[in-house]
């Protein structure tokens, strides 16, 4: 990586390493980049912890720490990773690298200047989440095949709202879709027949990192 990306810097919770969780990744060897901080509080957040705190570092020791472990894949996740306008630099010096990169980001920050190597897992926050009307529902148009909207669901009017939605914006059409369920809010197996039955053009997921260790982390 250049000189011109030391001086940088961002405010990271942690770098660690796992299987992916979620979305076409799943299972995948990957490095996760957590950075700190996020403008929203959805009312099922897993990731509080990294709301404040954390370190800062230069992007430079962050992409050593990536290098260390050996493996293509790397997440850059959060918290919410665009609220800070240096994680647009990390991604380009990622994917510059060659690694396979994917962005966890909410839907509420503008995707448009994200590098478009990287996969982008975008929320689309359904009302359960006490933060639907933070939707920036002009991140649709740019949403490609290589992106993936995710919607975590609480009940069956999440999921009503949900499948209004992708009607509405022909969301099939743009990229892939997944379904979650909310742990301990909604049973899976209710998820699971609703899709079925109504044939919906989704992927229902359920985290793999909970399923086998847990916790948020993976091991
Ligand atoms: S956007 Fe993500 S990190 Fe922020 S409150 Fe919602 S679930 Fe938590």
């Amino acid at each position: 990586m250049g000189e011109s990306l030391e001086s940088p810097s961002l405010r990271v919770s942690e770098v660690f390493y796992s299987l992916q969780g979620e979305a076409s990744r799943m299972g995948l060897p990957s490095v996760f980049v957590r950075l700190t901080g996020c403008p929203l509080r959805c009312v099922w957040c897993d990731t509080g912890y990294a709301f404040t705190g954390g370190q800062s570092m230069p992007l430079a020791t962050i992409f050593d720490r990536v290098s260390g472990y050996g493996v293509r894949q790397v997440c850059v996740t959060g918290g919410e990773p665009l609220a800070q306008k240096n994680c647009l630099l990390l991604l380009v010096s990622l994917c510059d690298a060659g690694y396979d990169v994917s962005l966890e980001t909410s839907g509420a920050l503008d995707i448009a200047e994200v590098d478009p190597r990287v996969s982008r897992i975008v929320d689309l926050k359904a009302p359960g989440s006490g933060e639907s009307e933070r939707n920036r529902w002009s991140n649709i148009p740019l949403l490609t095949p290589r992106d993936e909207l995710k919607f975590v669901l609480t009940s069956r009017a999440d999921y009503e709202w949900a499948k209004q939605t992708i009607t509405g914006h022909r969301l099939d059409q743009r990229c892939p879709i997944l379904f979650s369920p909310v742990q301990d809010a909604l049973d899976p197996r209710d998820l699971a027949e609703w899709i079925l039955a109504d044939r919906l053009p989704v992927r229902f997921q359920l985290q793999l990192h909970k399923l086998l260790w847990g916790n948020i982390h993976g091991k």
